[in-house]
């Protein structure tokens, strides 16, 4: 759009003037981790040289500051997840220890043997092995959402699937392995219908459209702080309160408790301190908020809208280069580009096209079961941000052509 400037907003990131082997870094590989401002990098040298202190304990200056900058992100993760109130927003270490969390802590108190939690075919391994483990142990069953070809969800098979055995549905807002954007308001209001909850991975979602839980009406909501121009370490989980207020925590330790006692027992803090023993990843959280900030004053939506100008472009392009095969050929679809090559291996590309500056990613982008039901091992992806152009697109397209022409 005429209003997004994104040579300007390239300024915001010193690494994408650095040089891969002598050429410019063209850095594709966004749904993996997405580069980081300058703004969100000042704050660790900020936190670090001015306010580095615990929070929520020792009535002193240092002490406040961070505990009211910490406090500050929860504040700030409510209105970007439009949640109802700041204490559903659960800081964790991303979206793996989120859903972690809600399957040690929901999962072992609400699962029981012949209950079922539904797990759609496009999920990365974070949102499968959690469950896995947990149902090797109590041993509910685990069913799995199939996919059509295009790499849309079956939406009639879903359907089909959901019983009053199912307890939870776990999905990913939009899949990092080929882009699919999933209905997950309507795949909410099929699931409540039974009786069942749902837990949406938002870590690919977050980065790329504007979250509103309440409108999903999303019983569990997980991203990370890396993939939203923010550092690795940190992640958040969104529950709804009832829930949140009736689960028990999971770890335990200091910041979680009310009081400690070896006769009587020990209390728990209310949300959402109950699930966050220990002290937390201080500069990380309160980095997030600046990350958060940064996208919303850039335009959540018209980071979106530009990303599927890239998208747009660079589908187009590789159109034209003979044996590319897309896997993922949904009509709603986010920054995410997956591909294989007739006659070329997915590492061989990955490897040689890092040599001309361009970082893409290939493997299975841990999801195993969705590229074997595919039929490969690897794909190569290329995955986009608010800081690319379509200058970029047309230098990884040429790119690829080299490459292709290189290794067949
Ligand atoms: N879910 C999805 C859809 C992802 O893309 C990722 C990260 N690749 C994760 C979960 C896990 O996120 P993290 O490694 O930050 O915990």
């Amino acid at each position: 759009s005429a209003t997004f400037d994104v040579m300007r907003l390239r300024q915001d990131f010193p690494v994408l003037a650095r040089e891969v082997h002598g050429k410019p870094l063209i850095y594709l590989d966004n749904a993996a981790t997405s580069q980081t401002p300058q703004q969100v990098i000042d704050v660790f040298s900020d936190y670090y040289s001015r306010y580095n202190a615990n929070i929520h304990r020792g009535l002193h200056t240092l002490a406040d500051e961070a505990t009211a900058a910490f406090e500050g992100t929860r504040q700030r993760v409510k209105g970007f997840l439009n949640a109802e109130d700041a204490r559903q927003i659960i800081f964790t270490r991303g979206t793996t220890e989120a859903i972690n969390l809600v399957v040690n802590s929901w999962g072992r108190t609400n699962l029981a043997p012949g209950d079922e939690v539904l797990i759609s075919m496009l999920e990365h391994h974070s949102n499968i092995v959690p469950w896995q483990l947990l149902a090797a142990e109590i041993g509910f069953t685990i069913k799995v959402i199939p996919v059509e070809a295009t790499g849309a969800l079956d939406m009639a098979a879903y359907r089909e699937l959901l019983s009053e055995r199912t307890k939870l549905v776990a999905v990913n807002h939009v899949s990092n392995a080929l882009g699919t954007v999933n209905p997950v308001q309507e795949m909410a209001a099929h699931a409540h219908q039974q009786g069942a909850l749902i837990l949406v991975d938002g870590a690919q979602a977050a980065p790329h459209q504007v979250v509103d839980v309440q409108a999903i009406d999303a019983d569990f909501y997980a991203f990370s702080g890396h993939k939203v121009y923010g550092p690795t370490g940190v992640g958040v989980l969104y529950g709804k309160h009832a829930l949140l207020e009736t689960m028990p925590p999971w770890q335990g330790g200091g910041e979680m408790i009310s009081t400690v006692s070896f006769d009587v027992g020990t209390t728990f803090a209310a949300i959402p301190h109950k699930f966050e023993a220990g002290t937390p990843a201080i500069a990380e959280v309160i980095a997030l908020g600046r990350a958060l900030e940064w996208m919303e004053s850039t335009g959540i939506a018209a980071i979106g809208a530009w990303e599927g100008q890239l998208l747009n472009h660079a589908t187009q392009a590789v159109g034209n280069i003979d044996g590319l095969r897309i896997l993922g050929t949904a009509p709603n679809k986010a920054a995410v580009l997956s591909f294989i090559v007739e006659g070329a291996h997915s590492q061989d590309i990955g490897l040689l096209i890092d040599q001309l500056g361009v970082a893409i990613r290939t493997g299975h982008h841990c999801a195993q079961p969705l590229l074997h039901h595919f039929g490969v091992d690897a794909t190569c992806r290329a995955s986009f941000a608010a800081y690319n152009t379509l200058e970029e697109v047309d230098r990884f397209v040429e790119a690829l052509q080299r490459v292709i022409g290189m290794v067949r």
